[in-house]
């Protein structure tokens, strides 16, 4: 007979991960993971930058809680933003610095044009956000796998969640790899949230996946020294420098689509490279590379930690949309004990956790 874990993670993306190692020793763990390599999807396509701002204020709560765990272990390192403006954008700069006047986040209205040389001249609004920062994402879910690892759970690939049943109060989990039991499941399958809630008997919650794409660039000239981050208010781009004198550039694309491996479609990449032209004056001299991921909401963009209404024992950690990365840590925190029931971790204990339980829905 198989041993019972005390909880059967489905999904070794940053969600699954950083929660597994939130839990520690506090129980049995084993996580489940369809591919052979953690982090193939969403996780292994990101941007992999650190913003307060990104996702909104009901997200910028578990990303600024995050800061300190990811800086405590050397995944950030400086690069600071700019959302840029034309002058038709003054009433979308207005309502982004009220969205963030109760918070904690240093929000100052600049020049654009002295920060970003070869502006091009209708980008005349900014604000600045400094603490936006790098992460280094590989080494963020790497260090969630071996702390989860260390503290004793068992990490299986190859082994595609395909259904489970539960009686007793215990599930009986069908994977690729085998037939595995626990007393709960958790739901931290990215994109396939929806389809893994099916497949477990529950309803599943409207996860939508989007696409976005990403190219890397060689420009003429070169991302100058100390560029920061560039992203448009109105949303229709973002680049920051890479090692190099690369950058990373997005169309900020959202292309509903279902849970697949997503590839990028070469009108994105013109699509990105035009509104990149009409920003500064730099020439694109090389696409060096192009990748897309999937980016998974729930309705209201919010994502979803808490057990099922219905069914017992299935527990959501998913909708992670486009913070998964710099919110992991508060949100695994936070995740973590609403799952075993234990007071919450003081950097957590602030953070509303209501707005992200599954039955909002
Ligand atoms: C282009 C792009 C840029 C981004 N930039 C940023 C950024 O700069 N900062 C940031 O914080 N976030 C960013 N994100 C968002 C971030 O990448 C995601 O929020 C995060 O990776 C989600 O983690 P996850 O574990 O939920 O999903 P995933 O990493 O997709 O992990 C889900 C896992 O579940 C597994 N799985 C699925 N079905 C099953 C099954 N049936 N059985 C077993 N396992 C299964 C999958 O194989 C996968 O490994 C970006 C995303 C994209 C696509």
């Amino acid at each position: 007979m198989t041993p019972v874990y005390d909880i059967a993670i489905v999904g070794a993306g940053m969600a699954g991960a950083s929660l597994a190692a939130a839990i520690g020793s506090r129980a049995r763990v084993a996580i489940l993971e369809a591919e052979d390599a953690p982090g193939y999807h969403a996780t292994g396509r990101s941007a992999a930058f650190w913003s307060e701002t990104y996702g909104g204020p009901d997200i910028q709560p578990l990303t600024t809680a995050s800061g300190p765990f990811l800086e405590a272990d050397g995944h950030l390192s400086p690069l600071g933003s700019i959302h840029v403006g034309r002058a038709a954008d003054e009433a979308a700069i207005d309502a982004f610095l009220a969205a963030f006047a109760d918070s904690d986040v240093v929000l100052d209205r600049i020049d654009p044009a002295l920060h970003i040389p070869g502006l091009r001249a209708d980008w005349t609004l900014g604000v600045r956000e400094q603490s936006c920062a790098y992460i280094d994402v590989a080494a963020v879910h790497a260090k969630s796998i071996a702390v989860a690892r260390a503290a004793g759970a068992d990490l299986v690939i190859d082994a595609a969640f395909l259904a489970a049943r539960r009686s007793d109060g215990i599930w009986t989990v069908e994977t690729r790899a085998g037939t595995f039991r626990a007393r709960t499941i958790v739901n931290a399958a990215g994109a396939w949230a929806d389809t893994v809630a099916v497949r477990a008997g529950a309803r599943p919650l409207r996860l939508q996946p989007y696409r976005r794409t990403m190219v890397q660039l060689r420009t003429d000239p070169g991302a100058p020294e100390g560029l920061p981050h560039i992203a448009d208010i109105a949303g229709r781009f973002y680049f920051k420098p890479e090692p190099g004198g690369r950058l990373w550039l997005s169309p900020h694309d959202e292309t509903p689509t279902d849970p697949c491996d997503a590839a990028p479609e070469e009108i994105d990449v013109a699509i990105a490279i035009d509104r990149f032209e009409q920003v500064v004056d730099w020439r694109v001299a090389a696409v060096e590379r192009r990748w897309a991921g999937l980016r998974t909401f729930a309705p209201d963009r919010l994502p979803i930690y808490g057990f099922d209404r219905d069914v017992p024992g299935f527990f959501w950690c998913a909708g992670q949309g486009g913070f998964g990365i710099q919110t992991a840590p508060a949100a695994a925190l936070l995740a973590a004990s609403l799952l075993l029931g234990v007071s919450p971790d003081p950097a957590v204990a602030a953070i509303d956790a209501a707005r992200y339980a599954p039955e909002r829905f």
